[in-house]
């Protein structure tokens, strides 16, 4: 049987938050196959050592479109995304992409910490 798939990204500022997050849930985080752009997955694995993590190319090199890809191709079954809305950043647009995908294809989508926690209670 092959595991439903999160999808993990989190914008610099917010990697500190995300490798918090998966380190308090890596139990409910084990029960499903992970995806991550390159740098958020690499700080996931190094804070849960358990948790296997496919990492994709970095966010601003195609990560986060990789991850669009994959949503329109059924293989995420949720988006759990820590955006930063203060900094600016060349790849701005790639989260407005994500959402909309996300929308298209209903998957659950988490934006910040405080809706990820609640998705998380409810698998
Ligand atoms: P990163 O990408 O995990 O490779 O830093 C995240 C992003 O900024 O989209």
């Amino acid at each position: 049987m092959t595991l439903p798939c999160i999808a993990l990204i989190a914008h610099d500022q917010k990697k500190d938050d995300m490798a918090a997050f998966a380190q308090q849930h890596q139990q409910a985080l084990s029960r499903f196959r992970l995806v991550a752009t390159g740098t958020t997955g690499g700080r996931i694995q190094d804070a849960c050592s358990g948790l296997q993590v496919t990492r994709l190319k970095s966010g601003p090199l195609g990560g986060d479109q990789q991850i669009g890809a994959m949503i329109a191709t059924g293989e995420v079954d949720m988006l759990i995304f820590f955006v930063d809305p203060l900094t600016s950043m060349p790849h701005d647009v790639d989260v407005k992409a994500l959402t909309r995908l996300a929308t298209v294809y209903d998957i659950p989508m988490a934006l910040n910490r405080a809706t990820a926690e609640r998705l998380i209670d409810f698998q």
